[in-house]
């Protein structure tokens, strides 16, 4: 049986790296495993913000499954564990933030935080930071111990931007002189100027601002944003270069399928949105990065268009391993070669829900049911005050940007509509999220959520 390296970087865009078409060099290390892997071009997340997606990622199961809808709840279960188990595989996880200790207490092994256990200067060198903790953990194994499912989570191009000074500016544009001061320092303050306990909280206020339209971004400063995105994509691509090298080094690269994906993607006002986690479920932050080498697979370089969803991707990625009793899935017989057409994808943000089947795409509004009644008001005004209460589909195959609603297509809308209806109506599988935490726990990681900009 074969190893498995599961890497998930944070808000990386696909269309930001070089093996997915992008015109800047900021992927030179995940361009190189894309050409000896498979590019997944079409994977969707399960949700547009962090919580929902990892759970989803980790059990194989929906968020109206699972439950969980924020980080102070987690799964009680996952079906895949009993996989795990019955493979004796060991589990563990290298990741920047402690929250996912929280998230995957149930589902998961022991997992190390680097912001615990290397410093928390709200800096700098968190991706390497996790590569070099990663390469600890692997170096320590005995050769001939049971395989082993690794987690790491790079914080990637989340805002706000981490990485050294002397990494940030490797993109700067002519396009974005000019760029708004108050941003630039509440986005990417210089080491000189950090004052985390100000930025923090004021971050997330920003961007509320801007996605209620309460605050307009001139273009110099989102080609600004647009800049350091890139160059922290290009930071965080360094550090899994680095692991990718070490991982050689180790003489474990042969044994062990190695996926690398994002959780979602970020917005950039393409369709007047900001961030993630907001409103929209568009491609920019609903598609993600899905990278895989299969070391039983000589050739490499190719990829699968047809829509796939992380939600399939832990029991594929079993199967891969050559895990006995990994469930099938449309993913996993995609990357064995399969033709047949895949069935229907689903997409659950806080506010609306999506569903994609072959190139067609609908988006309706439902507050998601996890939440408790007053937060699902409060999203309903929300749509209602920006206007966004209506129902779209898309073409993405005609339209990528999606800039045509075609939800006049009474067919079309139907068809897609009865999908959604029965995924929805399916029965819970397992049981749902517990929220066991005591008032201390939950506030403190609720703070802790807040002092890194993700509440
Ligand atoms: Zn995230």
């Amino acid at each position: 049986m074969k190893n498995i390296l599961l890497i998930v970087i944070d808000t990386l865009r696909p269309d930001h790296l070089g093996c997915y078409g992008y015109g800047r060099p900021t992927s030179p290390n995940l361009d190189r495993l894309a050409a000896g892997g498979t590019r997944l071009d079409a994977l969707w997340s399960v949700s547009n913000f962090t919580a929902p997606a990892f759970t989803s990622l980790f059990t194989g199961l929906h968020p109206h499954h699972h439950g969980v809808f924020d980080f102070t709840s987690q799964a009680a279960s996952s079906p895949l564990a009993g996989v795990i188990e019955g493979n004796q595989m060991e589990t563990a996880g290298v990741v920047t933030f402690r929250f996912f200790q929280n998230l995957l207490r149930n589902i998961w092994g022991p997992i190390e935080a680097v912001t615990d256990t290397r410093g928390f200067d709200f800096s700098k060198n968190l991706p390497l930071d996790v590569t070099a903790s990663a390469l600890e953990w692997l170096g320590a194994r005995q050769q001939g111990e049971s395989p082993f499912c690794l987690f790491l989570h790079y914080d990637g191009p989340h805002t706000p931007f981490r990485m050294p000074d002397e990494h940030a500016d490797v993109f700067d544009s002519q396009a974005a002189r000019g760029a708004d001061p108050a941003v630039t320092d509440l986005l990417f303050p210089r080491a000189e100027r950090l004052d985390p306990g100000r930025r923090k909280t004021t971050m997330f206020r920003f961007m509320k601002d801007v996605n209620w339209g309460r605050r307009k971004l001139d273009p110099a400063t989102l080609q600004w944003i647009i800049d350091k995105y890139d160059a922290a994509v290009r930071y965080n691509d360094l550090a899994v270069g680095n692991l990718l090298a070490g991982l050689d080094d180790l003489g474990l690269s042969d044994d062990t399928v190695v996926a690398v994906l994002s959780d979602h993607g970020e917005e950039f006002l393409e369709h007047g949105g900001f961030a993630h986690g907001g409103i929209h479920l568009y491609e920019e932050v609903v598609r993600t990065v899905g990278i895989i080498r299969d070391p039983g697979k000589p050739a490499g370089g190719t990829a699968i268009t047809r829509p796939t969803s992380q939600v399939q991707m832990l029991a594929a990625l079993l199967e891969m391993a050559g895990a006995a009793g990994a469930p099938a899935t449309d993913l996993g017989n995609l990357m064995a070669g399969s033709r047949q057409e895949p069935g229907p994808v689903f997409c659950h943000g806080k506010s609306k829900i999506a569903v994609r089947r072959g190139d067609h795409k609908l988006v309706v509004p439902r507050p998601n049911p996890s939440l408790d009644r007053i937060t699902r008001l409060k999203m309903w005004i929300n749509m209602a005050r920006q206007r966004k209460l209506g129902s779209e589909i898309f073409d993405l195959a005609r339209d990528p940007r999606e800039t045509r609603n075609l939800i006049n297509d009474k067919e079309l809308r139907r068809g897609l509509q009865a999908i959604l209806d029965e995924h929805l109506a399916a029965p819970v599988p397992g049981p749902l999220g517990n929220h066991d935490l005591s008032d201390a726990e939950r506030r403190r990681i609720e703070k802790e959520m807040r002092d890194l900009g993700y509440m």
